[in-house]
């Protein structure tokens, strides 16, 4: 352990005991076993400090979570994090952007699907949330995710749905018009909306970028139809529940921020 510079040695428990002047040190965790960790810690009395550190050599994969939390298949693999602090409330539209009705039976199967798959994707930390129905948009509401239907064909653009990630007050978008394209669709035999696509894109917007392999959830590109109704799979959620025992604006490799963090918004497809 590396406390402002000077290093103390923990016992087999993880104790150790540091003397610094009052005011808010930086805590730095290493050792060949953890992923380097760095906190802060304010002190002002005497204080134990309980800290976590993710192991290594077991089930976690660094690459994995490095995808997954900092956009590495896609981007630069350093995003801070960005997550929910709270269970969103879903504004689930029941038009599309163009004042047409979405088909009852529809909005049930995506308001169904994203009731399990909140606290399925975040191992329990958020809740089930509610879903209110309506005409209108919580764009731009904190505490809010609008689930919305554009009007034109977002397969044209190569992607069946986008999402805000982990953005209050955003936004997911699923497809629900348009033809197939060059083979590809966004459809099911039985709903214009796969299941697929609504897991993923809440994904996102619970703060969760693409994995490169075919078999997770947040695969990026296209999906069999066998895969339709996809759940997260084993590693993603072991991944997605670490990263939700990490406050928002954590950075590589395990780094919690100072203070509170805003980030600017980002999206995904
Ligand atoms: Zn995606």
């Amino acid at each position: 352990v590396n406390i402002n510079g000077q290093s103390a040695l923990t016992d087999a428990l993880g104790n150790f005991t540091s003397t610094q002047q009052f005011g808010t040190p930086r805590i730095s965790l290493t050792g060949v076993t953890i992923l380097p960790r760095s906190v802060s810690a304010a002190v002002n009395t005497s204080r134990t400090v309980n800290l976590d550190a993710i192991a290594l050599g077991g089930s976690f994969d660094p690459v994995l979570y490095r995808q997954m939390v900092r956009n590495a298949a896609d981007g630069t693999g350093n995003e801070p994090l960005r997550r929910w602090t709270r269970t969103p409330q879903i504004y689930l539209k029941t038009v599309d952007e163009a004042g047409e009705a979405i088909h009852g039976p529809m909005l049930d199967l995506i308001e169904a699907t994203i009731r399990s798959a909140v606290p399925q994707w975040t191992s329990g930390a958020l809740g089930t949330p509610m879903i209110t129905r309506g005409t209108g948009s919580q764009l731009g509401v904190p505490g809010w995710i609008t689930v919305r239907f554009p009007a034109t064909n977002m397969l044209l653009d190569g992607f069946c749905g986008r999402a805000d990630v982990g953005l209050e007050g955003g936004f997911i978008e699923l497809n629900y018009h348009g033809p197939d394209v060059n083979g590809s669709t966004c459809r099911t035999s039985a709903t214009v909306v796969a299941a697929r696509t609504v897991r993923h894109e809440l994904g996102h917007a619970l703060g969760f970028w693409h994995t490169d392999n075919p078999s997770d959830l947040m695969a990026r590109g296209g999906w069999s139809q066998s895969q339709a109704n996809m759940q997260p799979s084993a590693r993603e959620l072991l991944h997605a529940a670490i990263a939700y025992r990490r406050p928002v604006g954590n950075t590589f490799p395990d780094d919690d921020p100072l203070t509170a963090v805003n980030l600017a918004p980002m999206r995904a497809q």
